[in-house]
C-alpha cells in the first residue's frame, strides 16, 4: 500500500510533540508524497493553534517546500464544530493562509452560547439523543456553510446520525475521516454508509513524528467494515 498524502498531523503549535520538520521527515522516510500540518483551531480552549502563530506556520511551511523539493508540504488546520448552526473557528483574516480546512467536535472548544456548552456536559455525561441530534446537525450545518475539505472523527466524543451526514458529505464533495488513533469512523458507522458514494481519508492524527503515516487502524476497521478501498482517497493499493 502507498499512502499518498496524510492530512492529518499535529506538531507543537497545538499540542503535537513535533515540530513541523519533524514530522515532514518521518513522512518523507515513509515514502509518503503530501503531508498536512493540522493543528487545532484557535477556539481550543486548551490546544488552540495562537492566532500570532499561523502566518509563522505559513512561512516555514513555504521554507520546508523549498527545502524538500520530493513533498508537498500543506497548512491546514482542524476546527472545532463550535455549535447547532456549525459555525467553525475560521474567519477571514486567517483564511488565506491555509490550503485546507478540516473541522470535528471536541469537547475543549470555547462554547458559542449556553446551548452549545450544555451540549459538551450533554456528550459527556448524559450521552442522550439530544446531544445526537444536536451533533449531527452541527456537522451538517458546517459542511452547508464552509467549504470543508475533510470531517474528522464523525462520531468522536459526540454519538451522530451517520447516515444523515453521509447523505450531507456527498452532496457538499466533503470527505469524512477514517481516524488512525481515535477509532472513527468504526465498522458500525462504515457498514451503515459504504454504499452512499461517499469519498473517505485516512487521517493518522499523529502527535508526535513516529506516528505519522501510522494507518493501521483505520486500516484494520476498513477491513472489518469491508469497504471498498476504491472509495478511500489518499492511499493506492
Ligand atoms: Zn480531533
Ligand atoms: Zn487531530
Amino acid at each position: 500500500m502507498q499512502i499518498l498524502a496524510d492530512y492529518h498531523t499535529h506538531t507543537i503549535y497545538s499540542h503535537g510533540k513535533g515540530t513541523i520538520e519533524e514530522n515532514v521527515k518521518v513522512a518523507m522516510s515513509k515514502g509518503i508524497k503530501k503531508i498536512g500540518i493540522s493543528d487545532h483551531g484557535y477556539r481550543h480552549m486548551t490546544y488552540g493553534v495562537k492566532l500570532k502563530d499561523i502566518q509563522k506556520m505559513r512561512e516555514e511551511i513555504d521554507k520546508l517546500n523549498q527545502k524538500y523539493p520530493n513533498i508537498d508540504i500543506l497548512l491546514g488546520m482542524e476546527c472545532n464544530i463550535l455549535d447547532k448552526n456549525g459555525n467553525i473557528d475560521i474567519n477571514e483574516n486567517i483564511i488565506h493562509f491555509f490550503d485546507y480546512v478540516m473541522a470535528g467536535y471536541h469537547f475543549g472548544s470555547a462554547p458559542t452560547s449556553l446551548k452549545s456548552m450544555m451540549n459538551h456536559f450533554n456528550n459527556y455525561i448524559i450521552k442522550n439523543e439530544k446531544a445526537k441530534e444536536y451533533n449531527t446537525q452541527g456537522i451538517i450545518n458546517a459542511m452547508r456553510n464552509n467549504d470543508i475539505f475533510i470531517i474528522t472523527h464523525p462520531g468522536d466524543k459526540g454519538d451522530v446520525y451517520i447516515e444523515e451526514i453521509a447523505k450531507v458529505a456527498k452532496e457538499t464533495n466533503t470527505r469524512l475521516e477514517i481516524n488512525s488513533s481515535h477509532g472513527y469512523l468504526n465498522v458500525e458507522q462504515l457498514k451503515k454508509i459504504k454504499h452512499l458514494g461517499n469519498t473517505f481519508i485516512i487521517g493518522s492524527d499523529a502527535h508526535i513524528p513516529n506516528n505519522v503515516g501510522n494507518f493501521d487502524k483505520a486500516m484494520k476497521t476498513i477491513k472489518e467494515a469491508k469497504l471498498d478501498l476504491l472509495f478511500v482517497e489518499n492511499i493506492r493499493v
